[in-house]
């Protein structure tokens, strides 16, 4: 009862109200004047745990212990645990000038208790929730010895191959600005310092998301325009929530590695945008300089870093190595290395390291905050809104509450594993983490049999399964598959050329359909997945991602209508790997196709066709909205005016649910050009059944401004398409206006 109360009161704060900040300056200054020079690049020096991270630190791995007590640590990753952490500290407090290290660890969506995926999360377009579930991983992390999580990754990204789409927010920049400001407001709670409070770092900065087709690490070439339009806001709207750190990336950016670009990491993050924390190096990315073909070694690696911006290795030893004799030569100086050092330093004051080393590290407050009820709740709402309904024909769903007999078919049916998604933090408990066969039998009880058949493996080619999988169907009164990917074939370093849903999986959908009995199929992935056959012929269709520790409860909750999907794509699904990269919000070409007929000396590929199978936006719902009655307070403004935009909102339907209303934009005629439809905002609506409200958006010159080849934020005189609708393919309404200068 207490740890519940002690929950709920943490998550009481859902919108938090940032503590004032503390100026240590003088502090800072005091301390650093004290530091030796090998101190201070000690400071800059980032390790992960060279033993196992589950495990009590008793192994001297790679004499880190060693280098710990002589200040040459500022940072360990991947230590983690109340009791490791404190052992870890005594470590460093064993140093000369007893300078604490930070904890950090990728708490991507979770810590003890985990969430669904950041793509899935995003699909909720629900950013008090997403807030919401940072401020439970950081609560538990902060109560596990963590200051730090290398999250949220706010890479905007246009191509499903690429593996780490799984991380971000998908692929609109309006989108995945408001979400990233959720993340670092949820992470960094009433501020850092605060017990339940980590440090944000938005990653990775940056344009990591573009990587030429979509493989990860390659190279990103584009201009400036489309960096400072597409790539950057969302950085600098985590900046400007107060995000304490950043990381940079593994890409080249136009030629440069992100890790040596001065251009983006001084000129931009710590000039134009004043950003006031320090930048970690993303994982050896300043060694990695030299395979990369831009350093020589590790010394002309750590003068373009140091140069470039970076202010901690993680990883590549290169500036603890090498930086001394930089400065002795003086290519880097020494004003450099102190403005990382003080930035370091000042964020462990605010910490409050400095007052308690290890007010993180408290076993206690561990055991009472880590996986406790309230939290795994959070993750059950969380997970339900995160669920995409993408195709409910013949009223197959919601399921009804008394069928006889129900058939689990599939690959992932009986999965605790995958539901765990990749980055989550190994704690080797796939126990905890409910699959979708848990959440039926707990929904159905006795109500219901349950009958399982595996049908194939996710990459099986063998058909060997599908004899048995059809018999368990042909006794059922509904049959649920659930097919995809497994965990791991989306995330770091898991980029994949073909996404079809893998193996034989949609043969085994071709077979358990051909029996005549309803279907439901739930795809399970990290990305968006190719299955044409299934859109095309399986009444019921819904893409669940990978939800976390309560995904099997969140699946039967919208299966069996207790609650009401309403989960938007926050990605464009394809019909074919050969659309990609592909985007909502592209340009119009001197020949766009009017249909799907038109082809040949069109801007089109002869044998498929410009748009998605599914489109950003996109997601059905149990109930049927309306729109009506849009509203424009005037036709024409300046920039100094607004309009103000209303609308009716009609629950149409018999049940409640939440709408997902999207306001689109589009620049009729512009020079340079503009995208056919941009989201400009949004807002999620709860209504009850037969229930209206009206909707008002305002349209300001921020919403119509964009970036010229100068890079100036400017507006051009001209008219502008209004849209307003459930999806960017599903527009209700429309109006224009006039921008007059
Ligand atoms: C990833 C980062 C991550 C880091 C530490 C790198 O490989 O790119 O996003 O934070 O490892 O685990």
């Amino acid at each position: 009862q207490k740890t519940k109360l002690l929950a709920i009161a943490l998550l009481a704060v859902s919108v938090s109200v940032r503590a004032q900040k503390v100026d240590y300056s003088a502090k800072v200054e005091r301390l650093l004047s004290q530091m030796t020079l090998e101190e201070k690049l000690g400071q800059l020096n980032q390790y992960s745990n060279a033993s196992d991270q589950t495990g009590p630190i008793t192994r001297n791995s790679d004499g880190q212990i060693d280098e710990i007590r002589k200040g040459r640590v500022g940072s360990m990753l991947n230590v983690r645990g109340a009791k490791n952490t404190r052992l870890l500290q005594q470590e460093a407090l064993k140093s000369r000038l007893k300078i604490p290290m930070i904890f950090g660890q990728d708490v991507v969506h979770g810590y003890r208790v985990t969430f669904p995926l950041p793509l899935a999360e995003a699909a909720s377009w629900d950013l008090e929730m997403i807030e919401k579930t940072a401020r439970v991983a950081a609560t538990e992390a902060a109560a596990s010895g963590i200051q730090w999580t290398f999250a949220p990754m706010v890479d905007i990204s246009r191509d499903a191959r690429w593996g780490r789409v799984m991380e971000g927010a998908g692929e609109d920049t309006y989108l995945g600005s408001k979400i990233a400001v959720a993340r670092v407001r949820g992470f960094q709670g009433k501020g850092i310092g605060q017990l339940d409070a980590v440090m944000a770092c938005a990653k990775h900065f940056a344009a990591y998301g573009a990587a030429v087709a979509g493989r990860d690490y390659n190279s990103v070439d584009m201009s400036l325009r489309q960096l400072w339009q597409y790539y950057l806001p969302p950085f600098k709207a985590a900046v400007d929530a107060g995000a304490a750190t950043l990381m940079n990336s593994f890409n080249d950016l136009n030629g440069t590695p992100a890790t040596a670009s001065a251009y983006l990491q001084r000129d931009i993050l710590k000039g134009a945008w004043k950003f006031d924390g320090f930048v970690v190096s993303d994982w050896g990315s300043i060694g990695e300089m030299i395979p990369h073909g831009y350093a020589k070694d590790c010394k002309d690696a750590a003068e373009m870093a140091m140069n470039g911006g970076s202010d901690m290795d993680m990883e590549s030893r290169c500036y603890i190595e090498n930086l001394a004799v930089l400065l002795k030569e003086g290519k880097v100086k020494e004003a450099q290395i102190n403005d990382a050092v003080r930035r370091i330093l000042t964020k462990k004051f605010e910490l409050g390291l400095f007052e308690n080393p290890y007010r993180f590290s408290d076993e206690k407050r561990e055991k009472q905050v880590l996986n406790s009820p309230a939290f795994r709740e959070v993750a059950r709402d969380m997970a339900r809104k995160s669920i995409v309904l993408l195709k409910n024909e013949k009223q197959v769903l919601p399921l009804a509450k008394n069928l006889k007999t129900i058939a689990l078919v599939g690959p992932l049916a009986k999965s605790n594993e995958d539901m765990k998604g990749f980055w989550s933090v190994d704690w080797g408990k796939n126990d905890q983490l409910v699959s979708l066969y848990e959440g039926v039998q707990a929904k159905v009880g006795n109500q219901a049999k349950l009958l399982y058949a595996q049908g194939c493996g996710v990459e099986d080619t063998s058909t060997q399964g599908f004899a048995q999988a059809v018999q368990a169907a042909q006794q059922a009164d509904v049959v649920v598959m659930a097919v995809g990917e497994k965990y791991d074939m989306s995330g770091e370093g898991h980029s994949r050329s073909n996404i079809h849903l893998p193996g034989v999986q949609e043969e085994l959908i071709k077979a358990i359909q051909a029996t005549g009995k309803p279907v439901v199929v739930l795809v399970m992935g990290g990305r968006p997945l190719i299955f044409n056959w299934t859109a095309d012929h399986v009444p019921a269709i819904a893409f669940t991602w990978w939800l976390g520790s309560e995904a099997g409860n969140a699946m039967a909750d919208v299966l069996f209508g207790d609650y009401n999907p309403s989960g938007k794509l926050p990605m464009s699904f394809p019909r074919s790997e050969g659309q990609l990269p592909l985007y909502y919000n592209y340009l119009h070409t001197g020949r766009w196709p009017q249909n799907d007929s038109e082809k040949q000396y069109k801007s089109a590929y002869l044998d498929v066709s410009n748009s998605p199978r599914y489109a950003f936006g996109y997601g059905l719902s149990y109930t049927k909205f309306e729109y009506s009655d849009l509203k424009l307070s005037r036709k024409n403004m300046t920039d100094t005016d607004q309009i103000e935009v209303s609308f009716v909102l009609k629950n149409a339907g018999t049940r409640e649910g939440e709408e997902v209303v999207q306001l689109y934009l589009r620049d009729v005629v512009a020079q340079p050009l503009r995208p056919v439809q941009e989201l400009k905002d949004f807002r999620k609506v709860k209504l009850k059944a037969q229930e209206t409200t009206q909707i008002r958006f305002v349209i300001d010159r921020e919403k119509l401004a964009f970036y010229n080849d100068q890079l100036d934020w400017i507006t051009q005189a001209g008219d502008f398409d209004l849209m307003i609708g459930a999806a960017c393919n599903d527009i209700r309404l429309t109006d224009h206006f006039t921008l007059t200068k």
